[in-house]
């Protein structure tokens, strides 16, 4: 099959990705401009995206937002280097690829750092933490990924949150994956300091990251980051200082993200988002288990932002050839990141609905067809 009835409005394919992703016809257009960084216009853009990213993290009066150039790690890095102090000591809950990528950035810094790790099908634990803190006071600060985006695991972060505080230690929380569409509410959740980016649940444009940083801690962080470049109270102090960027902005991906924002708290935030989300997952794991694929996760600890499915146990079925069929359909899905098992994943997020996820699985069903495989069902464990 060459055509590609599926296509998405501009003839893309659909990005079944965990980002960049699909974004709407709206917030591709609004970047079709040329602002200048001290255009007042512009400025205005960006005082409204930082105080509406803080609403989002119900952190109004207590948070603040440090938008930051770069992908996502760029400002996973920035956090690190910023709130975790030199003479500090972090513990890193990793149970996925960028859990791991958090220590890797510590080894860079030169700082102490400790690693809990469970398996890549297994959340982060409460209990171990606590027993962890409790044997360890020069630990100061813990790290934690709120969705690991390698799985698509769920992480306990309201519970993480609950002991990192009753130890008296801060919490820095990579939400990249989660944030905007599984519920994070700073008053209830408490953190000195969460990323995320503009290019996932929040359906912008890749281009850059943000930090709600916690005003005290953020305060008490000057002179910490390694990097100038990534120097996050720095950033803070010159942008409330003039509304502008330190160094030059990405300014057609933040046009991009402000429209993004709008259709955002039109779908009714957070819940909204999330509720779409949900009900892309259940579309497509109900559906791929009809063809016999099985999910790397039980249901109660699947985030519904990206599914890993097991390889199929057929020889007949080739990875690369699946890919390829896939993307000449119209529909990009990605290879597995784990470890513990081959697989691949399918992501639930972007701007897409049940007439995608619906299409994604017709033309899942026709390569099997094309292959010769009968099911999509795993080698026994
Ligand atoms: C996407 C993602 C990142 C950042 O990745 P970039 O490729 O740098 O944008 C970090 N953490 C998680 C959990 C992610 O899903």
């Amino acid at each position: 099959m060459t055509s590609n009835p599926a296509a998405s409005p501009t003839g893309d394919p659909w990005l079944l990705t965990p980002g960049p992703l699909t974004t709407s016809p709206t917030v591709k257009e609004a970047m079709l401009h040329d602002l200048g960084s001290r255009d007042r216009g512009f400025i205005e853009i960006n005082r409204r995206m930082r105080e509406r990213l803080v609403a989002i993290a119900g952190g109004e009066g207590t948070h603040v937002c440090v938008p930051l150039q770069g992908s996502g790690t760029f400002a996973v890095e920035a956090m690190l280097g910023n709130f975790v102090p030199r003479d500090g000591k972090l513990l890193i809950l990793v149970n996925g690829a960028y859990g791991k990528r958090m220590a890797k950035i510590c080894g860079y810094y030169g700082r102490a750092t400790v690693i809990q790790e469970t398996p890549e099908d297994v959340p982060a634990d409460p209990i171990a933490l606590d027993t962890a803190l409790a044997a360890d006071p020069s630990i100061t600060h813990v790290a934690a990924v709120h969705c690991e985006t390698t799985s698509g695991i769920l992480n306990p972060i309201a519970a993480i949150a609950e002991v990192v505080a009753k130890h008296g230690r801060a919490l820095l929380i990579d939400a990249m994956s989660a944030f905007g569409a599984i519920a994070l509410d700073a008053r209830e959740v408490p953190y000195d300091a969460l990323v995320a980016s503009s290019n996932k649940c929040l359906e912008g444009s890749p281009g850059m990251g943000f930090c709600i940083a916690r005003i005290e801690a953020l305060t008490a962080a000057k002179g910490n980051s390694p990097s100038l470049a990534l120097d996050l109270h720095d950033q803070w102090v010159a942008m409330e200082k003039n509304g502008q960027w330190r160094f030059t902005p990405p300014t057609h991906c933040i046009l991009a993200f402000d429209q993004a924002l709008n259709e955002f708290l039109d779908e009714g935030g957070a819940a909204g988002r999330g509720g779409r989300y949900r009900a892309n997952c259940k579309i497509l794991i109900d559906g791929m288990r009809e063809l016999g694929f099985q999910t790397l996760l039980p249901d109660d600890l699947q985030a519904p932002i990206i599914v890993t499915f097991h390889m199929p146990n057929d020889p007949r079925f080739e990875f690369e050839v699946f890919y390829d069929s896939l993307r000449r359909k119209g529909y990009v899905i990605y290879p597995g990141k784990l470890t513990v098992a081959d697989s691949f994943r399918v992501g639930c997020i972007g701007r897409m609905g049940a007439e995608q996820m619906q299409g994604a699985l017709n033309a899942i069903k026709e390569t099997l067809a094309e292959l010769g495989v009968k099911t999509g069902v795993p080698a026994a464990a």
